[in-house]
């Protein structure tokens, strides 16, 4: 295994015209990597206040002979760090010698984020919401512009990791376009309990200036599939073993590796839409609901107290669906968020 922690990447080579796509991935010369390594280095996108370059961390597994390039991108929201730890464990279990093509995997693609322990960039940007960024705009912009230049060019498939966002809790699930063959593969492949078919390119509220990454790799025709892992700022064992099962599952489907001989089951609950259901009143907010289950039209689906612990409303599901996702912070303003809830196809 190479090991090259302190690699700065510099080259900005975007006039190679390269027969072997190996040359440009991401910028980084790959060709110095030997075949069959796992390689560590550092990719620059920016610099800071104090001229600093802001650099990302890169693991390029180079395989025993070419194939595609999987791209792994986690943390792009900085506290969703089940991602990182499965691109850890990921990377750790891959035998390179059994590996064809290259495998491109990014624990974060938020470093500022990452460090505050916070969704957002430094300056409180969204940065899975401002994609394609702007070559001359704001420091955000820039990032994401240096993203959407040197790093989603390169792939042919990508996974891009989240979780909840602080204060809600989600079950596994994966978001695909499944009018593709391709895609609603790879979200199977994952095995989560929820596959929500997402032609829209996020849960959130998207417009044509504010794209996702997911949104902006399906545009560059990357096969691109989300994968949300649970809950917020927490490594949770189980949800990293799956995830990590799941993009072994894929990386056989595309013939990367080889098959591991384990049978797919398709026990997910599919999902046709989805759409969050919010408070109209403040107060101390329960929720008596688990991610992944199902409530009928109808069912409480959380209880509204006043500071007093009086109960102010209770809210009821307006159909049948599954709990995709919750709140778990009780402190709720009205407009706060209750359950995501999914509506089975
Ligand atoms: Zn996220």
């Amino acid at each position: 295994m190479n090991k090259i922690s302190t690699f700065l990447i510099l080259l900005f080579s975007s006039f190679i015209i390269a027969q072997n796509k190996y040359e440009k991935l991401a910028n980084i010369d790959i060709t110095i990597f030997g075949k069959e390594s796992k390689n560590f280095v550092w990719l620059t996108l920016s610099e800071n206040a104090l001229g600093q370059t802001i650099d990302i961390p890169v693991i390029v597994l180079k395989g025993k002979s070419d194939g595609p390039v999987f791209g792994i991108t986690a943390a792009i929201h900085g506290n969703e760090v089940n991602g990182t730890a499965i691109v850890h464990q990921l990377v750790d279990h891959i035998d390179v010698s059994q590996l064809s093509g290259v495998i491109l995997a990014f624990p974060v693609l938020n470093p500022q984020g990452y460090q505050l322990s916070q969704r957002d960039d430094m300056t409180d940007e969204d940065l899975n919401r401002i994609f394609p960024g702007k070559k001359n705009g704001t420091e955000s912009e820039q990032f994401v512009w240096a993203i959407k230049e040197k790093i989603i060019p390169n792939f042919d498939y990508l996974v891009d990791i989240h979780t909840a966002s602080f204060g809600r809790a989600n079950s596994m699930y994966a978001r695909a376009n499944l009018k593709n063959d391709t895609l609603a593969q790879m979200a199977k492949l994952i095995q989560p309990d929820i596959i929500l078919d997402s032609r829209e390119a996020s849960a959130g509220i998207i417009t044509t200036a504010s794209k996702t990454l997911r949104q902006e790799a399906e545009e560059k025709g990357i096969y691109c599939v989300t994968l949300e892992a649970a809950d917020p700022q927490v490594v949770q064992n189980d949800m990293v073993k799956r995830g990590t099962n799941g993009i072994l599952n894929i990386l056989a489907y595309v013939n990367m590796l080889k098959s591991t001989n384990k049978k797919i089951t398709d026990k997910a609950k599919y999902c046709a839409k989805s759409y969050w259901i919010y408070t109209d009143k403040g107060g101390f907010l329960d929720v008596p609901l688990s991610v992944n289950q199902r409530v009928k039209k109808g069912e409480i689906i959380a209880v509204l107290s006043d500071i007093f612990g009086n109960e102010v409303k209770k809210y009821l599901s307006p159909e049948d669906g599954v709990v995709i996702g919750k709140s778990t912070n009780p402190v709720s303003a009205a407009g706060a968020r209750i359950i995501q809830l999914g509506i089975e196809r």
